[in-house]
């Protein structure tokens, strides 16, 4: 059972209706979050729903028989939308693509990704300043003074920043500097981490885990939900399955199962998703109609030169070609 709050509701107020439900046998868990204050109530208790639904303070009450209750979708049935900031939003009524190399390489490098955005009329660049890499003598990305020039420069172009953030210590690093983080696929279980995006509040998007089910990647969303923050947007990036042809095996139905069990925004990296670039843009295509709320792309003025997985960026010229049939693809929706 999940108990939504009146906002206003006074402190004396709360502690008793927190009594009250424990009374009845439940286990609650208090959460707030930006714009919501809740009660999760675990265990089986039958009782009739009448006798707390009634009680002063609440503002409604739902049963919710999904594991994970805050990001489920038996009790929000509306799509959310992210507020990123400067009008630009995520998820419901928008496609939202962010674009941008693997991994930031520099001045030239971040200014030559705006000038693209802009021509294209895409609001929100990607790239990692620091970089989980297999190898540890791969490049791991510019740092956080490669993230203050990002920053700037994308500030001063009206572009928005989703960048990884690898560990608990960089969330306050990072947090003047970033409008999105992002949780990699070998964090997306690290629950520490999740649990200090909580309660940063920024927006999070959170990738799949290499090997990681639906049911984890939401079960990681409750913890973001419950620490604090319901800015969570879910990205379906691939898995690691016994095939070996490519990269990774792009889960496409994870699209509208996601989609179907969670209020949160859902978008598609498919250039980490199946790993060759030949391949990306249809598979963009069709994620996109498979009901993604926004795509994210590796894109490079010059791919073959890139510091990091250029074999799966793709060139400005195809991405532009992309952009166009994406949304033309999302009008069939
Ligand atoms: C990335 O987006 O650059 C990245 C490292 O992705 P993933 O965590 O999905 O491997
Ligand atoms: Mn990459």
């Amino acid at each position: 059972m999940l108990i939504q709050l009146q906002t206003d509701i006074s402190a004396d107020l709360h502690e008793k209706l927190c009594e009250k439900i424990q009374q009845f046998g439940f286990k609650i868990h208090e959460v707030k979050t930006q714009s919501g204050k809740y009660i999760i109530c675990n265990g089986k208790v039958e009782i009739d729903i009448r006798a707390i639904g009634g009680l002063q303070g609440i503002k409604d009450i739902h049963y919710v028989s999904d594991e994970y209750k805050l990001v489920s979708r038996q009790w929000r049935v509306k799509d959310t939308e992210i507020d990123v900031g400067s009008g630009v939003k995520i998820g419901r009524n928008n496609l939202s693509i962010m674009a941008g190399p693997c991994a930031i390489e520099g001045r030239q490098n971040i200014l030559d990704t705006i000038e693209h955005l802009k021509k294209n009329n895409l609001r929100i660049l990607r790239g990692g300043v620091f970089k989980p890499r297999s190898s540890p003598y791969s490049f791991r990305g510019v740092g956080i003074e490669g993230l203050k020039e990002l920053y700037q420069l994308c500030h001063e172009n009206g572009i928005k920043i989703v960048t990884e953030v690898m560990q608990v210590s960089q969330v306050v690093e990072m947090f003047d500097y970033v409008d999105i983080f992002q949780v990699g696929a070998r964090n997306s279980q690290n629950f520490n981490l999740l649990d200090a995006l909580g309660e940063a509040g920024k927006p999070v998007l959170l990738k799949r885990g290499l090997s990681g089910t639906i049911e984890e990647l939401l079960y990681s969303a409750e913890y973001i939900f419950s620490a604090g923050n319901e800015k969570i947007i879910l990205c379906e990036r691939g898995i690691r399955t016994y095939e070996h042809a490519y990269r990774n095996t792009f889960d496409i139905n994870a699209i509208p199962i996601l989609k179907e069990k969670t209020h949160l925004p859902v978008v598609a990296d498919t250039s980490h998703g199946v790993g060759i670039r030949r391949f990306v843009a249809p598979i963009a295509l069709a994620a996109v109609m498979a009901g993604a709320d926004g795509i994210l792309l590796e894109v490079h003025k010059t791919p073959e030169e890139a510091m990091s997985d250029g074999q799966q960026t793709l060139y400005f010229e195809e991405a532009e070609m992309l952009y166009k049939k994406m949304s033309e693809v999302y009008n069939l929706r």
